[in-house]
Parts: structure tokens; sequence; C-alpha cells
């Protein structure tokens, strides 16, 4: 266990009572703003009513319709909600109750289709570091995260990772123009190394998260990602939990970079926290050779489809599209990249202010030209939460990573229903959080 993560396990948490729309509130009636949206989750805030009205009403007629007797109107709504989505051929899907287990599922998606084919030779896994896909064990072993992954190294599936494609952080002989061509370029490398008829698919988050701080696609990388995999018969995976759901702006974050992948997840934003409920979602291709081959999905749990959280995800759905709050997204990514710049002016500490939609970080170094970021034993990133946390705000760091491959991140992922009010609140609590911990550190 890291330091990071015992302190994080050992600090005496504040008990939450409730919450109304961006706030929440402890036993002590301190109240928050939910300035990232828990771990990027909560897209309409808290309580809303319809939501809850919806998923009581479901509890009313059934909790659960279990998927080998029945079908329900909840699964079937949610269903054609996400197909409307996706469009293109990304139209079948198994639902889960989250993040990991919608990985996990793509990645069986990925080996049942291999096989399916008669690829059965295609069974490792291409990824990249400073990436993070879940704790369980498949999704464990494609993330690259030493932090959360060092203790069980050799359990896991054969995975080989790529560096991460960061235009903040280009790789040695590329420039943040180049970036994106430069890793594109090492996954063809890799393939060609290994054997294209060893791999069954690369896994990548368009936009990486709790990794590495909202860090988007270089230009012109997923485009050209999609061509490599083309021509060797690799599959795009594209793990969207964090992202997708339009945390970042479109459905799909990957939607902006114009790529349709083969297979996708999705979790966090799907239903909005008030129920668990993720989705793996594959193309009509990867359907057809699997239905084909074996009639279904071999992959799926008793809770796959679950009536009262399919019904969460169709209300929370049918609020975002009613109230078009996809483009109100879109529209405060700019606005709010400004504010934080404005209220962290003259914060030498910043390096870079990045993100997509509601799904903004700062990043914070010791050294903007060198990018050097500060002492990971600083916990820089650890400690403003809990100044944020002190102010009434929650945020969402990434420690600053001991080789040095990061600094330290603090994430905002507002719910997308966030008043003007709000959103400048959290950027303001943000930026003096920040300053208050650089401060004390003496570091400003
Ligand atoms: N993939 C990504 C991109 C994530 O951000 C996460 C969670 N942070 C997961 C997978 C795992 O999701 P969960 O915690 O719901 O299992």
């Amino acid at each position: 266990m890291t330091k990071a993560e015992t302190l994080t396990i050992t600090a005496i948490l504040p008990k939450v009572t409730h919450g109304r729309g961006s706030y929440l509130w402890d036993t002590t009636g301190k109240q928050y703003i939910d300035g990232s949206g828990g771990p990027a989750v909560y897209c309409l805030g808290h309580a809303h009513p319809e939501v809850n009205a919806a998923i009581t009403a479901q509890l009313g007629q059934i909790a659960h319709g279990y998927r080998y007797n029945f079908s329900t109107d909840a699964l079937e709504e949610l269903t054609e909600i996400i197909r409307a989505h996706t469009g293109g051929s990304l139209r079948e899907m198994v639902y889960v109750t989250g993040g990991s287990e919608a990985v996990e599922s793509c990645l069986k998606i990925a080996l049942q289709y291999q096989t399916a084919i008669g690829q059965k030779s295609r069974r490792r896994f291409i990824s990249r570091e400073r990436s993070w896909h879940g704790n369980t064990l498949g999704a464990l072993g494609v993330s690259g995260f030493a932090e959360r992954t060092t203790a069980y190294e050799g359990a896991f599936i054969p995975s080989i990772k790529l560096s991460p494609a960061n235009a903040y952080r280009p790789i040695e002989g590329a420039t943040p123009e180049t970036a994106g061509q430069a890793c594109a370029a090492e996954l063809e490398t890799a393939i060609l190394h290994h054997g294209a008829d060893t791999i069954a698919a690369f896994i990548f988050e368009p936009v990486v998260g709790a990794a590495g701080g909202c860090v988007p696609a270089p230009d012109g990388y997923a485009k050209r990602i999609r061509e490599i995999c083309d021509r060797h018969g690799v599959l795009m995976i594209a793990d969207e939990v964090m992202c997708g759901a339009g945390r970042t702006g479109p459905w799909r974050a990957l939607a902006r970079d114009g790529v349709e992948p083969d297979i996708m997840s999705v979790a966090k934003g799907l239903a909005g926290g008030y129920m668990p409920l993720g989705a793996a979602i594959c193309t009509t291709r990867i359907w057809d050779a699997i239905r084909t081959k074996d009639g279904a999905f071999g992959t799926g749990h008793t809770f796959t489809g679950h009536t009262a959280a399919c019904a969460a995800g169709v209300a929370v759905q049918n609020i975002i599209a009613r109230e078009g709050l996809l483009a109100r997204v879109t529209a405060n990514e700019s606005r709010l990249k400004s504010w934080l710049a404005e209220a962290l002016h003259g914060v030498e500490a910043v390096g870079d202010i990045r993100g997509r939609g509601h799904f903004i970080c700062t990043e914070l170094v010791a050294d903007r030209d060198s990018k050097q970021p500060f002492p990971a034993a600083r916990q820089l990133a650890l400690k403003i939460r809990a100044a944020a946390m002190q102010n009434g705000l929650i945020c969402y760091p990434v420690s600053g990573n001991v080789d040095g491959t990061n600094g330290d991140i603090v994430i905002l992922a507002p719910p997308y229903n966030c008043t003007d009010a709000e959103l400048t609140e959290i950027t303001d609590k943000t930026a003096v959080s920040i300053r208050q911990v650089l401060q004390s550190e003496g570091l400003a």
C-alpha cells in the first residue's frame, strides 16, 4: 500500500447526511459543493426528485427481472437511449454494475470475438502506462498504475504497456504536436514485435482520468490508432467509464476525435450514481460473429440489467436530453478553463489546465519549463483535497507520481446541471485551496 492510499484509508472522514443538487451536508451541518461529482459520477447532482421517483416507481413494480427469465421495459428503453447516443454500429450491450465489470466485459467480448472468428491465438492485450481501468484482476492487469497494481503482479492476463499519450508530457523525441503520431507509432511497433496474431485488443481511455488527470487523446492520435488496429486485426476498446455518458460534452468522448471503437465501456454517469450501473457496448460486427458462433455473449452477472438500475439510467438520460445538458457541458469547457486560470492567476506552480467539457484539471509542477513535479512524498494533491473539504468543496485528487511522470493534479467534474454561480464557486474554492496548500508548504 502506498503512503497516499494509507492516508486515504485512515483519514477520519465526515459522515454525509444528505445532498440536494450540487450540495452535500455532513452530520455537523457543514455544507460542501460537489466540484467533482464524487469521482466524476454525479452528473445530475444529488437527490434529483425525478430520478428518485423513477427508481421508487420501479421498485414498486419489481426490483430486478433476472436476465435468463425476463426482459423489462426499463432495460429495453435504456438500450434504445444508448443506441441513439452511440449512433453508428455500436448497438449491442451487456449491462453490469460498474466500471470494473464493464471493462472486464469488454476484454471478454474481445476474446470471445477473436475465438469466434478462428483467431484463438489472440489472447494478449495492449494498454498504456498512466491508465486506470479498474480493480478486478483483468481490468487491473491492463491498467498502467503501479501504485495500485504492484501487489498483484504475476497474476494478470498478459498485457503489453505503451507510453502515455499526453500532449503536455510528450514522449521522448516528440513535441505536443507530434505526440499523438509518435504514440500511435509505438502501438504498431508493439504489435509487430509481439506478433499481431497474439494480440486480441488495444484498450485505452479517450480522456484519461484517475491515472493522469483529464488527458485528452492528442490530435490525430485516435484516428491513427484506429487505422493501425484495423490493419492488424486488433480490436480497439475505448474505456469511457469516467469520460463517457456526456462528461466531456458528446455522449461518447471519442466521438469528438471522429472515431468509433469496436467495443467501449461506460459506467459512472450512465445512472449518475443513483444506482450502480455500467455497460460494455460493441459493434454489430463483433456481435454478429459472437451470435453466429455462440448464440450469446459469454459474459454476464446475476445483476446484469438490474431493473431498478436501468430505470435510474433511463431517468438520468432523459433529463440530460430534455434539458439539453450535453450542449451546456460542451459550452462550459472553455469557461471552466478560463475561470480556473483567472482564479489561479500568478500561481507559479500551475503547469497545465486541461480537459474537456465538465472534466477539467489543474496540474501543479515545481518548474513550469521542465514540468518537473513536486516530490511525491509531499502529497500535495491529497493535502489540497483536505483543504478543499475544509473550505466546503469536494474535488478529486491525482497524486504526483513517484517516477515523475505526472505532477499533483486536482480534477473537477461538476454535475452537468450546475448553475453558473455554482461553477464559479467551485473554481474559486479550488483556487483558494490550491493557494492555501502551496503557501502552507512554503511553495508560493
Ligand atoms: N475505467 C475507468 C476509466 C475508470 O475511471 C474507473 C474508475 N475510476 C474504472 C474503469 C473502474 O470503475 P469502478 O470503480 O466503477 O469499478
